[in-house]
């Protein structure tokens, strides 16, 4: 893929820019591992934290114009982008705060273990390698940027190929913040350049957030490499709505989940899965909410879905569609490719899907719902778990034991009941199955890249 900045709602392209040579990326590599030496020998966490929230600072100050690169490189609203940078402050302000607690030594039990004393010490590991993708294009690095700058790694970003001025834009937020030359460093490279960046010794980890394809080829090198990773990947995420459901918050939350962010957040719900006793109800709700959103430029207040990222992403959304309708499935509302300028598609209700169906199988990235009938709890599982994915889920339901029993059978990173999948700086983001493993955000997230160092002494 070129590196290059083109505008989804007009599909003109704004800037290209030249990948980065080996010989670049060798010196950005040294720079991140002296910067480790610097950050480890010389800097406090606490130190570490007064650049954080100078980088926290410099977003609020900056949110506007950063919001309007964010939908100009990959169409989100402007709102959207907006709300995603606040996010990005909120979480930097959030480890800032928190990093000293969840960095100190944890005492254990001496006498357990026959000791006179005995603790386990989190210590940073080196130059972490970030594999990033478009949709948050912010958010997704800042999650990883924000743990890991704080344990005192150094991060290499590889961001997605369209979203280059977002990638450069993130380099300078941290240099600016204070954070020394090599602590957080952009490399302008496409896909192709991970393996020998991955293999070089200095580099110590990867994470990805992606598709299942990218996680594959990373696990892979690093497999050979004996390195750590942390995988998030795609999710084709439950929402199980049962019979003492409020239908139309229900409706209303359904419709935001599916839609946030163009539908393309891997995070979104997917697969709606709906009671019979009020599937006929909610349907109607869901559907009148969906066919009434407004798709058109994402800088205008007024819209609530802009274009999809890419003409591929938008080819392969309405394939996934077609190849239901052609098979026998329902579209209750979308469905049709929009003539003109830009890659919009429209708010889409698919029913009637079967296995065989690319639908029933694999995820939409892209504002379109499968709907799906269940006539008992079970059921309603048996399709909700019976994916390669497993990343988030929801569950609406007032029955205080039925709320129970789908915390403990949806098989996923995350339950969310009567509630939307968001991700919090305070809860670990992960999944399970094909999602990928390793979790970001909170405590847990920031001790994956840190050596759990058991120390004992007699
Ligand atoms: P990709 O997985 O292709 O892109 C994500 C990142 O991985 C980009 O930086 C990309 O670089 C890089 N990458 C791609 N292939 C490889 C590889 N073989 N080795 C190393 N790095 C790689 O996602 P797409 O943008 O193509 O989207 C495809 C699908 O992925 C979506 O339809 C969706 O299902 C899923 N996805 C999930 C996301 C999530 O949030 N979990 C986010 C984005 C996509 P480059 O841009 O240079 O190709």
């Amino acid at each position: 893929m070129p590196i290059a900045t083109t505008n989804p709602a007009t599909g003109q392209v704004l800037k290209t820019y030249d990948p980065m040579s080996d010989e670049q990326v060798d010196s950005a590599i040294e720079r991140a591992h002296l910067a480790f030496r610097q950050l480890c020998d010389d800097t406090t966490v606490a130190q570490r934290g007064r650049w954080l929230i100078a980088a926290a600072e410099l977003l609020e100050a900056e949110r506007d114009e950063t919001a309007r690169m964010m939908t100009t490189e990959m169409g989100k609203t402007y709102a959207a982008a907006q709300a995603e940078v606040t996010k990005c402050a909120t979480a930097c302000r959030f480890y800032a705060e928190n990093a000293v607690r969840m960095l100190a030594d944890e005492p254990a039990d001496a006498a357990a273990v026959k000791a006179r004393r005995a603790f386990i010490r989190y210590q940073p590991i080196g130059p972490v390698l970030a594999v990033m993708p478009w949709n948050f294009p912010l958010w997704q690095v800042m999650r990883f940027a924000a743990p890991a700058l704080m344990a005192g790694n150094t991060g290499l970003l590889k961001h997605a190929s369209n979203v280059p001025q977002t990638a450069l834009y993130l380099e300078e937020l941290f240099r600016r913040a204070g954070f020394p030359e090599g602590a957080f460093t952009t490399l302008l490279v496409g896909s192709d350049a991970v393996d020998r960046i991955l293999s070089d010794p200095r580099v110590r980890a990867a994470t990805l957030t992606g598709s299942e394809v990218a996680g594959r080829s990373i696990a892979q090198i690093a497999g050979r490499e004996l390195k750590k990773t942390v995988l998030e990947l795609g999710g084709s995420d439950p929402f199980v709505v049962m019979p003492s459901a409020d239908l139309d918050r229900a409706a209303e939350v359904a419709t935001t989940a599916r839609c946030q962010n163009n539908g393309q957040s891997c995070i979104a719900a997917k697969r709606f899965i709906v009671h019979t006793d009020v599937f006929d109800a909610f349907a109607d709700r869901f559907a009148a909410r969906m066919s009434a959103l407004r798709v058109g430029d994402p800088m205008d207040d007024a819209t609530d879905v802009g274009p999809l990222a890419s003409e591929r992403g938008r080819a392969e959304v309405h394939a996934q569609v077609q190849d239901a309708a052609d098979s026998g499935a329902t579209i209750l509302c979308g469905g049709e490719l929009p003539a003109g300028d830009g890659w919009f598609y429209p708010p889409t209700v698919v029913t009637d899907l079967r296995p065989g169906m690319r639908m029933w199988a694999e995820e939409v990235f892209g504002p379109v719902a499968g709907l799906y009938r269940a006539s008992s709890y079970e059921e309603a599982i048996e399709i909700a778990n019976g994916t390669s994915f497993g990343l988030g889920s929801n569950a609406w339901t007032t029955d205080p034991a039925e709320q129970e029993r789908f915390a403990a059978d949806l098989d996923a990173g995350s339950v969310f009941i009567n509630g939307m999948t968001t991700s919090y700086p305070e809860l670990p983001f992960g999944g399970v199955k094909n999602s990928g493993y390793g979790r970001e955000l909170s405590a847990v997230g920031m001790r994956e890249f840190c050596n759990t160092k058991t120390v004992w002494v007699g």
